[in-house]
């Protein structure tokens, strides 16, 4: 299977500052052809990347959009703007969306199916609080998150990132077996959901990921990839997750 690495950048980075980052990253990522690499900017900053991408591997990504196609939404942005933009993914159900902008798994499902129908390719996440966890629901959570989350949708342009909440900006990383735990269980409930095709999704890890930490978490039978936020805002940094070597 081949792997993933993607850079969620938030709320961070203008367009220029985009612009430099990739003009020394695209250069480093040359002759890597064996992990496919996604960068997520903010909205204001995907036409300026979507145009150094230019001729390069790289895909680009939204970090969130609205389901419908057009209309009164004020300061939403439909997924046909994605793609006019340069995009061909997006991430969804990210937990900061779900805690800070109070989206549920019914709005999940809606924007997952809005951006299948667009064509986009989906960075589906999920995960559990600290506080979860320590109540014994994580496995709870996570079937609930990917049930609903996916109702009805394909496991064609799909790809989950676990991301522990507990995990996420905290220099906290789940463990190999923590990771690999949830993963096995996520792979479950999908091929629940979707028989033998889901064998064949990947199952990102999202949380702290460094260049100290990649190679054990991607040792792990079931996670495929990595979705980073904090190490991959310097290209010297990120550069060093995508060449990552799996620990045997
Ligand atoms: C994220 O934002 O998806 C993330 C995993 O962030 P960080 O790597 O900073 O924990």
């Amino acid at each position: 299977m081949k792997y993933v690495i993607a850079a969620n950048w938030k709320m961070n980075k203008t367009i220029s500052e985009t612009r430099d980052f990739l003009k020394t990253f695209i250069p480093m990522v040359k002759g890597i052809a064996d992990v496919d690499i996604v960068i997520a900017p903010p909205f204001t900053a995907l036409a300026a990347a979507a145009e150094e991408l230019k001729g390069s591997t790289v895909a680009l990504s939204a970090q969130d959009m609205f389901w419908e196609e057009r209309g009164a939404y004020t300061g939403e942005v439909a997924p046909g703007m994605l793609l006019d933009a340069g995009c061909s993914h997006v991430i969804i159900g990210h937990s900061e969306r779900r805690q800070y902008f109070h989206e549920d798994d019914a709005v999940v499902n809606k924007k997952i199916t809005a951006a299948h129908r667009a064509g986009l390719k989906v960075i589906f996440c999920v995960g559990e609080s600290l506080e979860e966890r320590e109540a014994g629901k994580t496995f709870e959570v996570i079937q609930r998150e990917v049930e609903k989350g996916l109702a009805n949708v394909s496991p064609d342009n799909l790809v989950l990132a676990y991301e522990p909440i507990w995990a996420i900006g905290t220099g906290k990383t789940a463990s190999a077996e923590q990771a690999q735990e949830v993963h096995a269980f996520i792979r479950k409930v999908l091929v629940g959901l979707y028989g033998s095709p889901a064998e064949g999704l990947r199952i990102l890890y999202g949380g702290s990921v460094t260049p100290e930490n990649v190679n054990t978490l991607m040792a792990c039978k079931d996670v495929h990839g990595a979705l980073v936020g904090g190490a991959s805002m310097k290209p010297e940094s990120f550069i060093n997750i995508v060449s990552f070597k799996k620990e045997n």
